[in-house]
């Protein structure tokens, strides 16, 4: 099977050589086989959503594959470190249990296999209810059981702070001679840690890939926090031929004192290419098929170079997410050409989508058509944690608008648009456009368009706390659900109301009830009604 897909990835990869400038519509021919969706997963949103919910809320997307991500880096979720929006503050939209999470510093939420590690061992979470279940094999089970692609991806940083405050050795130095942020892969403890584990996830779990996109140097050319310098770069220096010792005086005193700026440049690019085919041909001892997939970050100068690594990886994910200040970025082309211009035809590209903060429905489509035109093999969805339904939708829509083969259109009714509305008013909450209900009761109607059939009808709606109502389902007058909030949980939620048959022009009718809405602006609200063929 998997020499079918890669099979299908060359065919793909060989139609964009003969081809790069053509236009839209010729290219997106080739996006037709084996395009991979997929999207990030969190060990606490799968404690909270559950992982047959979080399944089937990205189907909203069609989504095919999943990779969990362990270990983590710190930060808050959902993200918005750095982030400059007044409008207001970014909450987990359809997480039942918590609004938000302070993220651990890279912690593993797989079991580790101990007795593969050497002086440095993974650390798992402080908490009890995110270190007692092995969340990485939650992930692959129920993802195989659907038939999709599993993964796992090691985030930016892999040892925390507190480790490396305890062991100085393993830190990075920069350039000026100051502790840098991150450790050294020249370390031989670290070095020895970054094999064990990425051999771990390969011998251990049934997986097709493994993303990284961990931080290797730091810094361009010569800078002051440029790295590293540290004792063992030295020593690696000498023994491929630069005097690091030497140079580091040299070039603190002038950041373009040549050739030493371009033989440190050259020494990072060596020891950044050497730490990733370790890492990969120990990965590939213990599963031949696997594969590596590595998330470009637009951070050539600090020792990338993928024409060196065509031979190693699999695939190159790129983290282009500028579109999540609301506006669209045509950095996104050129960072798809810069990433074909070095991998070669035969390497599949995955561009991410980012789907949080202030992107957009309209926003989304602009990336996948770039994307797509640009001669893609998959989309990365970034991130399902902060990603409202509506943005899913766009996802779907968005592919399907650019001729990617299995990814039919969403069909249904946006409450706020496309409904008369009764007892109902416009509303923006976590994220998503609905509207809430500002009578005891509120209707909405609107007469099914789509063909006859059957369908599975699926509401977005929100549950709050303090909210004693009901939702209710009618097709052509006829009931076909009615169920109480009663779940409490301050969120957006997706009923799915299996096999209804629908005649075209039929009534859709939503009715809502409360006896006790606008209790500190909480009541019903509801955003869309989608239409699923069986
Ligand atoms: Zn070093």
């Amino acid at each position: 099977m998997r020499f079918i897909v890669r099979y299908a990835y060359v065919v793909c990869a060989l139609f964009v050589m003969s081809s790069y400038n053509n236009v839209a519509g010729q290219q997106s021919m080739r996006q037709k086989t084996n395009f991979e969706l997929t999207s990030s997963l969190y060990a606490w949103e799968v404690h909270d959503e559950g992982i047959e919910n979080i399944l089937d809320n990205l189907s909203i997307a069609g989504i095919n594959s999943v990779y969990l991500i362990s270990p983590m880096h710190r930060e808050r979720r959902p993200f918005i470190e750095g982030f400059p929006d007044g409008r207001q503050t970014y909450f987990f939209p359809h997480n039942p249990v918590r609004k938000e999470w302070m993220i651990e510093d890279s912690r593993v939420y797989h079991f580790p296999d101990m007795s593969m590690y050497g002086k440095i061992k993974p650390v798992q979470s402080d908490y009890k209810w995110l270190s007692d279940t092995n969340w990485l094999d939650v992930v692959i089970k129920a993802a195989r059981a659907r038939g999709m692609r599993v993964g796992a991806e090691v985030s930016h940083t892999y040892l925390s702070q507190s480790l490396m405050d305890q062991n100085p050795e393993w830190r990075q130095v920069n350039l000026d001679g100051t502790p840098g942020t991150n450790p050294c892969v020249n370390h031989p403890d670290v070095q020895e840690y970054l094999i064990a584990l990425y051999s771990d996830l390969s011998k251990n779990y049934d997986i097709d890939y493994i993303m990284t996109c961990m931080y290797v140097f730091s810094g361009s050319a010569a800078t002051r926090t440029t790295t590293c310098i540290c004792p063992y770069c030295q020593e690696k220096a000498k023994s491929m031929g630069f005097d690091l010792t030497t140079a580091i005086p040299i070039m603190r005193d002038n950041a373009m004192a040549y050739p030493e700026v371009e033989q440190f440049t050259k020494f990072r690019e060596d020891a950044t290419t050497e730490i990733y085919q370790l890492i990969i041909d120990n990965m590939r001892k213990h599963n031949p098929r696997i594969e590596f997939r590595l998330n470009c970050l637009n951070n050539w100068n600090t020792g990338l170079n993928l024409a060196r690594l065509t031979s190693h990886i699999g695939s190159v994910h790129m983290s282009t997410h500028q579109e999540q200040q609301g506006n669209p970025n045509t950095q996104r082309i050129s960072r798809i050409r810069s990433v074909r211009h070095y991998v070669g035809p035969e390497i599949p590209i995955l561009a991410s989508v980012t789907t949080r903060l202030l992107s957009t429905p309209d926003i989304i489509r602009t990336m996948i058509k770039q994307s797509v035109d640009g001669g893609v093999q998959g989309i990365g969805i970034k991130h399902y944690d902060g990603t409202p339904f509506s943005r899913l939708r766009a996802v779907r829509n968005g592919l399907h608008e650019n001729g990617v083969e299995g990814f039919s259109p969403i069909l249904g009714i946006e409450l706020e648009t496309d409904m008369i509305l009764k007892g109902f008013s416009r509303d923006f909450f976590l994220t998503e456009n609905g509207v809430k209900l500002t009578e005891p009761e509120g209707t909405a109607w609107s007469s099914f368009t789509y063909q006859s059939g059957k369908y599975d009808i699926a509401i977005t709606y929100t549950d709050e706390k303090q909210v004693k109502g009901s939702l209710e389902v009618l097709v052509g007058g006829r009931q076909v659900a009615k169920w109480d909030l009663t779940e409490d949980v301050d969120c957006w939620r997706r009923k799915v109301i299996p096999g209804i048959d629908i005649k075209n022009g039929e009534e859709i009718k939503l009715v809502a009830s409360s006896s006790n809405n606008s209790i500190a602006d909480k009541t019903v609200r509801v955003d869309f009604i989608e239409f699923i063929p069986k």
